[in-house]
C-alpha cells in the first residue's frame, strides 16, 4: 500500500501518517463562529478538511471527525446585544445556514458537531484541573487565566520566541491583573451584557463564560480522547488559538494533544481586485444565486494545493465551470456506453494509480486533477472507438467512481429551475418542428427568443444541446 504522508505544522515537514490505532483516524477541526453566515474563505478551509477526510477514507481508514460550532464569544454577544436577542437566537439560524451551505458544497458531514454551550461542565472541569496543578490562576478581575510561564512547551507549534513577545508586547490597562501580559483567559468573569443575552454560567470562580481556546480543548478531549490523530484548521489559528489549545490540554493531561497539526492556507477575496461577478460573491448564498455549480467551486478550490494561498479570479472560476462540465459529460458517456477498448481499461488503471499517489502525498489535489483530466481525454478518445469489452468499461466506471469519491466534481443537472427547463424543452420542440417543415425563419426566431432569456443552443451531431449563458 502506498505510504500516506501529511505536512505536520509541529515539525514543519511532510511526514508519514497513520492513525494511532491503525484503523480509525480521530480528527478535530475548528468550526465556524456562528454569528454570521460563513464566507468563502471559511469554506476553503472546510473544503480542505473535506478533502482530508475523503482521502483518508480512500486510503482505507475510517474517520471520526468532530467539528465544533462556536456559539458563545465576543462577536456573538455584541450581535445579540445590538439586536436585543439572546445568544441562542443569534446562533441557531446561522447554524442552520452553515449546514445548508455545507450540503450545497457537498462537504461530507463530520460525525459530531458539538456546540460550545453544551459543554460548559466539561470546560469547568478542565479549568479545575489546571487550577489544581498550578498552571491556572484567578486574577483580581475575577477571570481565570492560563499562566504560559508555567508551561514549558509554550510556543512550540507557532515557534514563537515568547520572551521577545513579552518584552515587545504593549500591556493593556486591564492586563495588570495578569501575571504575564500573554496569559490567556480560560474563564471570563461575566459582565452585565453577558447576563442580559444569556451568555453566563455558574462556576467555582463565580458567574462567567468560557474562553474560545478552552472550548476546543474540552470538546476534543471529551469526544475524541486525550490524544487526537489530527487537529486541523485555517492557518490563522496556529497562533494563538492552537498554541493555547496545546498548552491547556497538555498541562491538564500530561499527554501529547494532537499527533499531527494540519493547516490550510487562506483564500484571498480582495474586493478591489475582483472583477464583475466575483466582486459580489462572498458567501455560498451568492454562489447559489448566481447559479455557480458547487462542483465548479470544489474544482476551483482543489486546483490549488491546500498549503498555498488562492486568489479567487473570474477567469479561474469560468475555467472551473467548463472543467466540471467536461467531467459531467465524461461520466454520462461512461454511463451510456455499452463496452470499451482494452486501452480504456489501461487509462482507468493509470488514473487510479496517479490520483491515489498524488492525494496520499500530502493531499496533492492539483496533481490528482491533472491525472483525472488525462483520464477524461484518453477515455473520451477510447469511447469514440466504441470498443466491445464490458470488462474494460466496468474498470473505467469503477476508476471514475473511486476518484470522484474524493473530488466529487460531477455538476448537478437539477441545478436549473425545473420551470425553466420545461419551457426550454417546449421551445426546442417547436424549433425542431419548424426545421422539419424547413421554416428556418421561425427556427431562427425561436433561437433568438431563447437567447434573450439567456439560453444558448449548440447543434452537435444532429442533436441540440442547451446551456445557460454565463
Ligand atoms: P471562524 O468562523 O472565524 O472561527 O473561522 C472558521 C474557519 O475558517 C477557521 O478554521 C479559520 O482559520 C478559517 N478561515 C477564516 N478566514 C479564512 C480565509 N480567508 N481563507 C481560508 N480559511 C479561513
Ligand atoms: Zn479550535
Amino acid at each position: 500500500m502506498t505510504e500516506f504522508r501529511l505536512f505536520n505544522t509541529l515539525s514543519r515537514a511532510v511526514e508519514p501518517f497513520a492513525p494511532a490505532d491503525g484503523d480509525i483516524v480521530s480528527i478535530y477541526s475548528c468550526g465556524p463562529t456562528v454569528y454570521n453566515p460563513a464566507h468563502l474563505g471559511n469554506f476553503r478551509t472546510f473544503l480542505f478538511v473535506d478533502l482530508l477526510r475523503r482521502t483518508l477514507q480512500l486510503r482505507g481508514w475510517r474517520v471520526n471527525q468532530v467539528m465544533n460550532l462556536t456559539d458563545v464569544d465576543d462577536k456573538i454577544i455584541t450581535r445579540a446585544v445590538e439586536q436585543g436577542k439572546r445568544i441562542r437566537e443569534v446562533t441557531e439560524p446561522v447554524s442552520e445556514i452553515f449546514f445548508a451551505d455545507r450540503d450545497y458544497l457537498r462537504i461530507q458531514p463530520a460525525e459530531t458537531y458539538p456546540k460550545a454551550t453544551d459543554y460548559i461542565p466539561q470546560m469547568i472541569a478542565l479549568v479545575e484541573r489546571l487550577v489544581a496543578s498550578g498552571t491556572a490562576y484567578q486574577a483580581e478581575d475575577g477571570s481565570v487565566y492560563f499562566a504560559i510561564g508555567r508551561f514549558a512547551g509554550y510556543g512550540r507549534l507557532s515557534r514563537l520566541d515568547t520572551r521577545e513577545v513579552r518584552s515587545g508586547a504593549r500591556v493593556a490597562q486591564d492586563d495588570y491583573t495578569k501575571e504575564n501580559a500573554q496569559d490567556f483567559a480560560l474563564w471570563k468573569a461575566a459582565k452585565p451584557e453577558d447576563e442580559q443575552v444569556e451568555a453566563a454560567w455558574d462556576s467555582p470562580w463565580g458567574r462567567g463564560r468560557p474562553g474560545w481556546h478552552l472550548e476546543c480543548s474540552a470538546m476534543a478531549i471529551d469526544l475524541l480522547g486525550e490524544t487526537l490523530d489530527i487537529h486541523a484548521g485555517g492557518i490563522d489559528l496556529i497562533f494563538p488559538h492552537h498554541e493555547d489549545e496545546i498548552a491547556q490540554s497538555e498541562a491538564a493531561t500530561g499527554k501529547q494533544f494532537a499527533r499531527c497539526w494540519c493547516h490550510g492556507a487562506f483564500l484571498l477575496l480582495d474586493g478591489t481586485k475582483m472583477a464583475k461577478r466575483l466582486g459580489n460573491v462572498k458567501t455560498v448564498k451568492d454562489l447559489r444565486e448566481q447559479r455557480i455549480p458547487a462542483a465548479a467551486v470544489r474544482h476551483l478550490i482543489f486546483s490549488t494545493h491546500y498549503r498555498k494561498e488562492l486568489n479567487l479570479s473570474e477567469e479561474a472560476l469560468e475555467g472551473s465551470i467548463e472543467a466540471v462540465r467536461r467531467v459531467g459529460q465524461f461520466k454520462e458517456r461512461l454511463d451510456d456506453a455499452l463496452g470499451g477498448t482494452a486501452e480504456l481499461g489501461e487509462a482507468a488503471d493509470a488514473a487510479v494509480a496517479a490520483t491515489s499517489e498524488a492525494l496520499f502525498d500530502d493531499l496533492n489535489a492539483p496533481e490528482a486533477l491533472a491525472a483525472l483530466f488525462t483520464f477524461v481525454r484518453r477515455g473520451n478518445a477510447e469511447l469514440d472507438r466504441e470498443g466491445a469489452e464490458p470488462e474494460a468499461l466496468d474498470r473505467a466506471r469503477e476508476a471514475f467512481a473511486r476518484i470522484d469519491s474524493v473530488l466529487d466534481l460531477v455538476p448537478d443537472v437539477e441545478e436549473e429551475d425545473p420551470r425553466l427547463v420545461a419551457w426550454v424543452e417546449e421551445r426546442l420542440a417547436a424549433r425542431r418542428a419548424a426545421r422539419e417543415s424547413r421554416d428556418f425563419a421561425q427556427s431562427d426566431a425561436i433561437r433568438d427568443e431563447l437567447k434573450e432569456q439567456g439560453i444558448i443552443l449548440e447543434d452537435k451531431a444532429g442533436a441540440t444541446q442547451w446551456r445557460r449563458a454565463r
